[in-house]
């Protein structure tokens, strides 16, 4: 079985919902659309207290190369832009409305086959509907799509790499995408070669999702060539794409390079999913699927929700804040972040909400390091994450970028297995913050 080669760990999977097919979540009665969802300048607001929109409008413009477009996610009135707190805890711009009934803009609707577009759309109207939509990519990293498809003179992408890992536990949001809307994905996937100009794809799923393997296999022997689906052994973070490109192509990526030095570039499914309705019926990014997940709530599941959308509201349809909750996150438990509230709203890179009974939410409390180096054996970057998190508490910024800090993912490995309870990521991810300043600072 397929997989990266460098550190790893496995932790329990708990993927309890990935029966539970995909179920629209009702409207909420107010939604705040942050205008900064992607990687990159925030969008510039382009309506006013008093405006109605309709779903599906423009209401905050890309404000650069590196921004995307941010539309409405319901209709209704705008009561207000103004700074909402956001999961990263801080205060950004964003448009409050009040929803009133479910009008769609007029431009949102299907006009021709999705097969139309494969062969009347060209490179550059692909590339314009996707950037159009406001896509990004949606495991996370919310990188706007366009860019990504448009890599810099020079290099020659080879290879499409569709992320379906989904190698964080708990989370089944992708799962459920593959399953139910394999056609469409398929159909999306070759979109992007397209958009890319290239005659390959792989689409990487680690096999703990026969089904989502079996389903995407049958869609391809039926509709594609050039397209291969790759199971992947469970491992973590399969999902990481330098690890996913090792293991779906035996490809490494240089450190500090990105993808398309090695001649691939990845898009996650839930992206994948969002160019197709993109391009096919002229739709933006303003609904996603989201885990909502927990070991006490009583009605977990995979629900399709606006953007925008208070996390309270996706958790009353789960059946309510359990009476012993001790953390809400978003995201997973390996790489997601704590909320301060309930009030933080669902974004475009809001893959799952995940419910922590208090009993387990707390920390054992850290102890010195004994130098035993799991933290070391496990990191799939290589990284010393020991000695990164020593050089972070002593505030070392110089020595933690010779230690390649910047080339941390994230993905929490190291404090999973640390035996001492030291809280190596909280620690690296501060460095890495302030090292980047200073990288910036320094250009
Ligand atoms: S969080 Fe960073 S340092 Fe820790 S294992 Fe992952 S990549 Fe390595
Ligand atoms: S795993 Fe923990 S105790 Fe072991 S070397 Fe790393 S930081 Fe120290």
């Amino acid at each position: 079985m397929k997989t990266f080669t460098l550190g790893g760990i496995h932790p329990p999977d708990e993927k309890r919902t990935a029966g539970s097919a995909i179920a629209p979540l009702p409207l909420p009665g107010q939604v705040a659309i942050p205008l900064s969802q992607h990687i990159g300048m925030p969008a510039t607001p382009l309506v006013a207290k008093g405006d109605r929109v309709k779903a599906g409008q423009l209401i905050g413009g890309a404000a650069g190369f590196i921004s995307a477009n941010v539309h409405s996610s319901v209709s209704g009135v705008v009561l207000d832009v103004k700074a909402v707190v956001d999961a990263s805890g801080y205060a950004r711009p964003a448009v409050v409305i009040r929803v009133e009934g479910d009008e769609w803009d007029e431009s949102v609707k299907q006009r021709e086959s999705p097969d139309h577009y494969l062969s009347a759309f060209s490179r550059e109207e692909m590339l314009a509907s996707i950037q159009a939509a406001g896509v990004v990519g949606m495991g996370g990293a919310t990188f706007p799509a366009r860019v990504k498809l448009s890599p810099p003179a020079g290099s020659r992408p080879e290879i499409l790499i569709v992320n379906g890992a989904e190698c964080e536990p708990f989370l089944t949001a992708d799962h459920r995408l593959m399953i139910e809307r394999s056609r469409e994905l398929l159909i999306g996937t070759r979109f992007l070669m397209k958009a890319l100009g290239v005659e390959q794809a792989i689409i990487g799923i680690e096999n703990n999702k026969p089904d989502a393997i079996a389903i995407m296999r049958e869609a391809v022997t039926k509709h594609t060539l050039g397209i291969e689906v790759c199971p992947l052994k469970v491992k973590y973070p399969q999902g990481g794409e330098k690890q996913l490109i090792q293991a779906t192509t035996g490809r490494r990526v240089p450190p500090g390079a990105l993808p398309i030095a090695a001649g691939v570039v990845v898009h996650n499914v839930g992206t994948v999913y969002a160019a197709y309705e993109a391009i096919t019926i002229h739709k933006p990014l303003v609904e996603r699927v989201v885990t909502v997940t927990g070991k006490s709530l009583e009605r977990p599941g995979n629900y399709l929700c606006r953007v925008g959308a208070p996390v309270s509201h996706l958790i009353e349809a789960a059946g309510g804040l359990p009476g012993d909750t001790g953390k809400v996150v978003s995201g997973g438990p390996m790489m997601g972040k704590a909320l301060a509230s309930t009030d933080v709203v669902v974004t475009k890179g809001t893959s799952g909400v995940l419910v922590i009974p208090a009993a387990e939410a707390l920390r054992n409390p850290s102890r010195d390091c004994i130098r035993c180096a799991k933290c070391v054996r496990v990191c799939p970057m290589g990284l010393e994450p020991y000695l990164l998190m020593t050089l972070g508490e002593h505030r070392q910024t110089g020595e933690m970028e010779r230690g390649r800090v910047m080339d941390c993912i994230e993905c929490g490995s190291c404090s999973f297995t640390c035996p001492a309870q030291r809280p190596l990521l909280d620690v690296i991810r501060l460095g890495k913050s302030r090292v980047g300043q200073a990288i910036k600072s320094r250009k």
